[in-house]
């Protein structure tokens, strides 16, 4: 901590109201620093951290932000950890920290420290849950209170809230401060006398600041910035003991040896504060970057991604759809630094970690969340799958998010595997129609009989653009004429050669050659009778594939579907 002045010392608090205020058995600062050796690190080594709170909930900024904290630390041979900032027990979910270790592990961000470690004893720099360090944060704030450097504050809730509301109404600033700051100079016996009453309080922090001094901090993301010094007397310690934000990060980023502190831009405002904390404690802070938020377009403006209003800025939104976790975090690169893409294009057989990510290509002004391109990413993604691969995935969404196709898979995988072979492996154009299991099976339900529709709403005239008594002639006519055994171009020549016959043009260009003659239509149109009456739909992937695998039973019963 650092040196602290004559009038400092006057106000350093004796041991016996330290106990009274701190309880026993708060163990001493140098146990703790014992306990949390620093570091031994090789040149250029970083040790990052995500600090997430409990709240059920991930922000797809939470996942973006540990992206970038594991790039960072695992890029230069580093330590990447996790920790579970539970300070705040009012906002704290059941079973939320068990979220948030699975949801990072199944996006493939293992972190090397965190509360996995806790019973284990191996992270040697944990609890990694903030509520386990209760003793740790105790031990700095008992130590600033005999040195001057914190303070008891009686006020309560009521006098605080009266306070900013003076401050408002004078248009200062809102905030315990200078001579706003009631407790901050209180003496011991005022102080004896709070807590013989049996007043509640909690810890201040006594900051040496004055909002006129302007500094220059440096942001790893942002660079050089300047802000008013902080004179704000922070709660640093609640009434129940817990430590804030503020303190906590502090204590646990030194004895963690993080050296590089990322986090959300909203923080951008504490930095002053965050600095000046680290100095009053004699520490060197780590360096800070401040992630600009991932952005929305909406009504031609730029947003933040809104945990209340956009479905999407919740990361279970993500697997509910069935993207693929990889796609979700190439994305995410992508957001992260644009030349990823370029990476991506020259090796996409190359996972992210291979690609050199660069703090100073972070986008300060926000990157924005652009669906088109996650389904491209996804779409590409996809067609890299084997029909295994995607049946195994598809398989596995279902089990959690629709059962009843779960049950279909079951009963039908040979079948299934088939539908998600078509144009797919050794093909020359494979499909890249598949971007979310959730949208598959919608995509494939006219392979199932009782899924199956001619049209939505069964009306023959949506068919084709040929009148019903052609498209009947050609459902009977191509009866005759269906021969499963036929490979490929035996199949279209056949189709091709019946057109022909039946009145059918080659194509558009024979019709405006021939204005004499008077054509029924041309091949396509036939073959678009075929596809409609095999899929319901005027387009679909390979049809010659679609009927192999409906097979001769199922083509025959929907050629005969119009009597
Ligand atoms: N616990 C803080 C939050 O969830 C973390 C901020 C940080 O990264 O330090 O917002």
């Amino acid at each position: 901590m650092r040196t602290i002045t004559t009038k400092e010392k006057n106000m350093a608090l004796s041991d016996e109201i330290v106990d009274r205020l701190m309880g026993d058995g708060v163990p001493s600062v140098e146990e703790i620093e014992k306990r949390y050796p620093p570091r031994a690190l090789s040149e250029g080594q970083c040790v990052t951290r995500i600090a997430p709170s409990p709240t059920g909930f991930m922000h797809l900024g939470s996942v973006y932000a540990a992206l970038i904290s594991e790039r960072v630390a695992h890029q230069s041979g580093g330590v990447f950890m996790l920790r579970i900032e539970d300070t705040d027990t009012k906002r704290e979910v059941e079973g939320a920290a068990e979220f948030i270790i699975k949801a990072l592990g199944d996006f493939g961000l293992e972190f090397d420290e965190g509360p996995l470690n806790d019973s284990k004893e191996v992270g040697a720099y944990g609890p990694y849950v903030q509520s386990k360090r209760r003793e740790i944060y105790q031990a700095y704030i008992k130590e600033l209170l005999k040195k001057g450097l914190a303070y008891p504050c009686f006020c309560s809730e009521d006098e605080i809230n009266a306070m900013r509301e003076r401050q408002t109404k004078a248009g200062g600033r809102p905030g315990y401060y200078g001579m706003w700051a009631k407790c901050r100079n209180l003496t011991e016996e005022q102080i004896k006398a709070n807590l013989d009453a049996g007043k509640p309080f909690v810890i201040r922090f006594k900051s040496p600041g004055k909002y006129i001094n302007k500094i220059a901090i440096e942001d790893v993301c942002r660079g050089k910035r300047f802000f008013p010094e902080n004179d704000l007397d922070i709660v640093i310690m609640k009434s129940d003991k817990l430590p804030t934000y503020h303190f906590a990060h502090l204590i646990d980023d030194h004895l963690m040896g993080t050296t590089h502190f990322l986090r959300g831009d909203e923080w951008l405002s504490s930095l002053p504060l965050h600095i000046q904390l680290f100095q009053v404690m004699g520490w060197t802070p780590p360096k800070y970057g401040h992630i600009a938020p991932i952005q929305k377009l909406e009504d031609e403006a730029r947003r933040k991604l809104s945990k209340r209003k956009d479905p999407e800025a919740n990361i279970a939104f993500y697997g509910e759809k069935g993207y693929p976790k990889e796609v979700v975090i190439d994305y995410l690169m992508n957001l992260a630094n644009s030349d990823f893409e370029d990476f991506k294009r020259a090796n996409p057989e190359k996972s992210y970690r291979d690609f050199e990510f660069k703090i100073e290509r972070l986008n300060n002004s926000g990157p924005l969340l652009d669906f088109v391109k996650l389904e491209n990413i996804s779409k590409e993604f996809i067609a890299t799958l084997s029909a295994d691969e995607l049946y195994a995935r598809l398989y596995d969404w279902a089990g959690k998010h629709d059962v009843v196709l779960q049950k279909r898979m079951d009963e039908q995988s040979a079948y299934f595997k088939q539908i998600l072979n078509i144009e797919r492996g050794n093909c020359d154009r494979v499909r890249k129609d598949f971007y979310m299991m959730s949208a598959i099976y919608p995509e494939i339900s006219y392979f199932f009989d009782d899924e199956f529709k001619l049209t939505p709403d069964g009306a023959l005239s949506e068919l084709s653009n040929l009148p019903q008594e052609d498209v009947k002639f050609i459902a009977n006519a191509y009866c005759g004429l269906y021969d499963e055994n036929d490979n490929k171009d035996e199949w279209f020549a056949k189709v091709k050669e019946f057109a022909l016959a039946s009145g059918y043009a080659k194509n558009a260009k024979e019709i405006a050659k021939n204005p004499d003659i008077k054509y029924k239509g041309t091949v396509s149109d036939v073959a678009t009778v075929l596809r409609v009456l095999m899929t319901g739909r005027r387009e679909s992937p390979d049809l010659y594939s679609i009927m192999q695998v409906l097979g001769r039973d199922r083509v025959m019963k929907r050629l005969g579907l119009l009597g």
